[in-house]
């Protein structure tokens, strides 16, 4: 097998790149953002372009997907987007099989990043790790005796909505004090947003001021970046909010590890990027979680934004 082409259906972009089997770097790359009201078909075409100035007439050996939602690995069927409407139970596999005539692999984005990392990235050298991705949302998946692990129904790896604090905030899963209801970028934006709209005293305290510098008094613009800038900032509520976040990522990680044993846990997405505070209280509470007896070690994901192009050739190489 020579040539291997890598497409990544995201929430908010999508991209294609095109790899020589043994090389480190792209032979070529596109990315683009989905547009505002964006649905299967718009990204499916878009999709198209993208390949078709890619390819340049060229045609694959292979072609791995990742794609940004639940998907059914073994039959490549999508059961939808969080993001896209229009995704329900599409045949990616079957339509991108029939129209090129190669092997096509399909997963969702958190088993593909946990394949790439494994394979290209941060656990290289490792027979077992799980990959988090902390990003809008929390999600994850598994790589156990050096294969992906999905679950009975593709579901395994689910990090994000186990309960650390049962009697925490209320989730969008319906239950309270998820991982992802304390830890995602989004959820601690929101959180941050409704303290300062709320709780006076607080502000009166000076708390909250730094915040309010970063937006201009916008609270409209209070993202989880702007919890950690100003947590940076020595702001005492954004810190509240941000290592009660990495508190409940750290107590969900030391309990996977009390569950599964894995060698590595590895850290994606943006929010972790909110400072060595951050790491360190995740570190600590997972360490402080799991049995003095379960060792693991938590490190930064290596592959940035390509994680799931680079896994999605993993995961081509792996069905050969
Ligand atoms: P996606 O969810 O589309 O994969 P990201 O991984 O970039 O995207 O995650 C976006 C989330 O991360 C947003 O909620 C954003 O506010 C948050 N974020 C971005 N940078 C930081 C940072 N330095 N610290 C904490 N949160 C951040
Ligand atoms: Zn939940």
């Amino acid at each position: 097998m020579k040539l291997i082409l890598a497409l990544d259906f995201g929430g908010t972009k999508l991209a294609a790149a095109l790899l020589e089997v043994g090389s480190q770097e792209w032979l070529r790359y596109e990315r683009r953002l989905s547009p505002r009201n964006a649905n299967a078909t718009t990204d499916l075409g878009i999709m198209r372009e993208l390949v078709g100035s890619l390819l340049q007439g060229e045609k694959p050996d292979a072609i791995g997907v990742s794609f940004g939602g639940p998907v059914d690995a073994a039959t490549g069927v999508v059961r939808l987007s969080h993001h896209v409407p229009g995704w329900e139970n599409v045949r990616l596999r079957e339509l991108l099989e029939e129209k090129f005539g190669i092997r096509v692999s399909v997963d969702n984005d958190a088993n593909v990043a946990a394949l790439g990392e494994f394979s290209f990235g941060a656990g290289v050298g490792y027979e077992s790790l799980f990959y988090i991705t902390v990003s809008t949302g929390v999600g994850g998946g598994w790589i156990l005796n050096g294969k992906p692990f999905r679950g009975a129904s593709g579901m395994a790896g689910e990090i994000g909505h186990m309960v650390v604090d049962p009697n925490g905030p209320l989730c969008l899963c319906g239950k309270r004090g998820c991982v992802e209801r304390l830890a995602s970028g989004v959820y601690m934006g929101r959180d941050l947003r409704e303290i300062l709209v709320k709780d006076l005293q607080r502000l009166e305290r000076g708390e909250g001021e730094k915040v309010l510098e970063l937006v201009g008094g916008d609270l409209g613009l209070v993202t989880g970046k702007v919890v950690s800038d100003a947590a940076s900032l020595g702001d005492e509520l954004a810190r509240e909010i941000l290592y009660r976040g990495a508190w409940g990522l750290g107590l969900g990680i030391g309990n996977v590890g009390n569950l599964m044993n894995p060698q590595l846990f590895v850290l994606g997405g943006s929010v972790t990027k909110a400072g060595e505070g951050w790491w360190e209280v995740v570190r600590k509470t997972a360490l402080e979680t799991a049995l003095p007896e379960v060792d693991f070690e938590i490190v930064k994901a290596s592959l940035g934004d390509d994680a799931p192009l680079w896994g999605a050739v993993a995961l081509a190489l792996l069905n050969q």
